[in-house]
């Protein structure tokens, strides 16, 4: 079957080439407690600003309108005066390559001002702003490789963190329906702080991978999970999530030893770190002190002591800020001291393993098929014709 999939899946992306149609996606803009107003400025290209379904003025490059809440409604003005209001106005990009700057009032986002591709839309609840980007799927991908792995790697690495992205926005469309978009801008979804802007490599590889996305062996888009560092070896699935995934299997990973999040330590007050065990540890019968203040783990464990079997690592990593849930404890005077590794959730794809996979020469098809257990890489549309085989 794998390799039937295999044949079939080259000759068709030789055939066919890439994508004939745009998917689009529509991405909240994350405000905490909500816009209070949002200024947007052209910044290439042009616009329409569209009131109701109803087009009422146009916009072209550095003209700028301001959005703020009036009731249930949003009231449009431009530096010559007011457009109007309406219940949904959408500034709609009339240009291909088209982008405008976003900055908003009143708003926790730390990431704004910040400049997106394609359209804006924007709605009024509870007396403030909504705003959602509707953008093109791969200009979405562009953004979310920069916003998830900065400027600097290589161009195979760029393949592999767009890949992922691509295939996770897809796999999770629906996760925020019932807020009129796909997906949010925070790590929740995935990071998505605009435009690609500052690397050249990443539009390569955007196009280089398009419409391709990782499947598991029935043909499902999968759970494409990253983290920073593994710390060495990867976990399953059902090591930090309720779900065993097939594909998401712990493996040995030394390629992220020499990267800069591979170990990590903190030191606490010993008072503080005993009466937290105390406080959590509900099994009688055992001694404190020899469970919580050294604990040298040989491997990876899913529970602190495993005689216990009540205290996640995962529970004490959130509970204490760990950048793991790895990490070995030693008792000083009045301290102790936490000796961790690696960085993230340890499932999938660890970034700075791939990153170093990607400087020694390996190329994103052996990164991903490194982290990920027999999944195959295929072009998304062709995922109904797998099914129907
Ligand atoms: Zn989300
Ligand atoms: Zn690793």
């Amino acid at each position: 079957m794998k390799k039937v999939i295999s044949g079939i899946i080259l000759c068709m992306l030789a055939l066919q080439g890439f994508a004939q149609h745009e998917d689009i996606l529509r991405i909240g803009i994350s405000g905490g407690d909500g816009h209070t107003s949002a200024e947007f400025v052209v910044t290439q290209g042009r616009y329409e600003v569209v009131l109701d379904g109803t087009t009422r003025a146009q916009l072209a490059a550095f003209e700028r309108c301001s959005l703020r809440p009036a009731g249930n409604r949003v009231a449009v003005s431009s530096q010559n005066g007011t457009i109007g209001n309406a219940n949904r106005v959408l500034l709609r990009s009339v240009k291909w390559h088209s982008h405008f700057k976003l900055s908003a009032k009143g708003t926790s986002n730390r990431f704004l001002p910040a400049v997106y591709p394609d359209h804006l839309i924007v709605r009024a609840q509870n007396g403030k702003l909504v705003l959602v980007n509707e953008c093109a799927l791969e200009n979405y991908v562009a953004g979310v490789a920069e916003a998830e792995s900065g400027k600097g790697h290589e161009l195979e690495y760029y393949k592999v963190q767009t890949i992922i992205a691509r295939t996770y926005a897809l796999a999770n469309v629906r996760r925020h329906a019932s807020e009129g978009f796909h997906l949010c801008d925070e790590v929740h979804c995935q990071a998505y702080h605009g435009a690609s802007r500052f690397e050249e490599r990443i539009p390569q590889a955007t196009w280089a991978t398009r419409d391709h996305v990782l499947v598991d062996h029935e043909i499902n888009l999968v759970t494409a999970a990253f983290h920073s560092n593994c710390g060495g070896h990867t976990l399953n699935a059902e090591h930090v999530w309720s779900r065993p995934l097939p594909y998401l299997v712990g493996r040995p990973d030394t390629f992220c030893l020499v990267m800069p999040h591979s170990h990590w330590e903190a030191c606490f007050a010993r008072k503080n770190w005993q009466d937290y065990l105390e406080a959590n540890l509900e099994a009688e019968g055992v001694e404190d002190s020899l469970v919580s203040l050294s604990y040298y783990p040989a491997r990876r464990k899913r529970f602190f002591a495993d005689s216990l079997n009540n205290l996640r690592m995962t529970t004490i990593r959130r509970d204490w800020g760990l950048r793991s849930a790895f990490f070995v404890v030693e008792e000083a005077a009045d301290s102790v001291r936490l000796t961790g590794r690696g960085f993230g959730h340890g499932v999938g794809l660890c970034q700075e393993g791939a990153m170093r996979m990607a400087q020694l020469g390996y190329t994103s098809n052996e990164i991903l098929h490194f982290y990920y257990k027999d999944v195959h890489l295929i072009d998304k549309k062709h995922i109904q014709f797998f099914r129907e085989e």
